[in-house]
């Protein structure tokens, strides 16, 4: 790993717009069919005579999970086996597909979540179905697979060390998903040897796919749920799973401990809201994390000195991975509904700020 600059080289972030299909309420209301998406140019178009036409990397319609992953996010994945840091985003309003992209298609987690602790063992079993059988894993499951295939085929002569964490931040608050304590506070971020850390989030050994995806879910129970539903709740957290990957050479017993993090978000939405005052601080802070987060990685590009990661929780604990050599993928989901257009203008601005 070469030594740390704060400049990111500019193939080293990638920028990916997803549309979503029409649900059936906006194919009724005749309303699906606001962007044109040519794929074949990376372009995104207002469906209207003088439209503005933005671009990007890559842009993606339709339901294939795959695609995605195979064209941008399995290299970054790849990355981290060598000792990159890698982080993927999903950016987007809510209802516009961040989790479908970053989970999986049939969005089974709303329901495990209202199952009880005690159907905990049965957890190993539906499992299977969740990372196997599948027809469309997101983003997680995908890379999960992939970085335990390439441990068992591809790099046989280095001996790795994995765990996992997960945590959400909610109103600036950081709640660990793997740890069964819950803490009023949240969780600090400390800093060590100039580098930010969350204290106390749990890191967990893993040896198996099916082991990682087991707590990914456990973690899905414990997110912040209040009073009202989840789905709507969790629009409103970001989700952070970290994979932690140690190696060493298997041949040379002086070589050093390689370290490197995978970081899969599943940010909060990011329209404006604003009805009772619980949401509008919840806003004031969502906004105010995505749009350091935007600052961060524009800074990065530019090649700036002062980087402001420590404007907001999000990028202070990403901080160590956004940097140097890493790798950002940013994945920003728009849906073809008219209504939403203002929303979705503002996240094809983002997606176009940061590159
Ligand atoms: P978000 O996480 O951004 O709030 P979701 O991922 O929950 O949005 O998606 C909202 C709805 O749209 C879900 O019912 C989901 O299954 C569906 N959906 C999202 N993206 C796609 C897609 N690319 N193909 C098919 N269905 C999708
Ligand atoms: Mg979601």
């Amino acid at each position: 790993r070469q030594t740390k600059s704060t400049t990111i080289a500019r193939e080293n972030i990638q920028v990916m717009v997803r549309c979503r299909p029409p649900s059936e309420t906006e194919l009724r209301n005749h309303e699906e069919d606001c962007w044109l998406l040519t794929p074949e140019q990376g372009s995104v178009k207002l469906n209207d005579p003088d439209g503005i036409v933005f671009e990007y990397d890559k842009v993606f319609k339709g339901t294939n999970n795959g695609d995605i992953y195979q064209a941008g996010i399995q290299k970054l994945v790849r990355s981290t086996m060598d000792g990159y840091n890698g982080t993927v985003f999903a950016y987007g309003q809510t209802a516009s597909g961040k989790t479908y992209t970053m989970v999986i298609q049939n969005q089974d987690t709303y329901t495990w979540n209202r199952l009880t602790r005690s159907h905990v063992h049965l957890f190993i079993v539906d499992l299977a179905y969740f990372c196997c059988t599948s027809e469309e894993p997101g983003v997680i499951p995908k890379a999960v697979q992939d970085v335990f295939a390439y441990i068992e085929e591809e790099a046989i002569d280095r001996e790795f060390l994995l765990q996992v964490s997960y945590m959400e931040i909610y109103n600036e608050k950081i709640n660990d998903l793997l740890s069964a304590k819950h803490s009023p506070t949240g969780l600090l971020i400390r800093t060590a040897n100039g580098q930010d850390y969350v204290e106390n989030l749990t890191a967990i050994a893993v040896t198996t796919p099916e082991e990682v995806m087991a707590f990914i879910k456990l973690g899905e129970e414990r997110r912040h749920t209040g009073e009202t539903d989840f789905n709507e709740n969790s629009s409103r957290s970001h989700t952070i799973f970290q994979l932690i990957i140690e190696s060493k050479s298997r041949v040379s017993s002086l070589a050093s401990v390689r370290t490197s993090r995978l970081n899969l978000i599943d940010l909060a939405g990011s329209e404006k809201v604003a009805t009772n005052t619980e949401r509008r601080q919840e806003g004031a802070f969502i906004n105010k994390s995505l749009l350091t987060l935007g600052k961060v990685i524009t800074h990065l590009n530019a090649g700036a000195k002062h980087i402001p990661y420590r404007d907001s929780k999000l990028t202070r604990i990403l901080s160590a991975s956004l940097s140097g050599n890493d790798r950002v993928s940013v994945i920003c989901t728009i849906n073809p509904a008219w209504k939403s257009k203002d929303e979705s203008t503002n996240t094809l601005r983002f997606a176009q700020g940061v590159k």
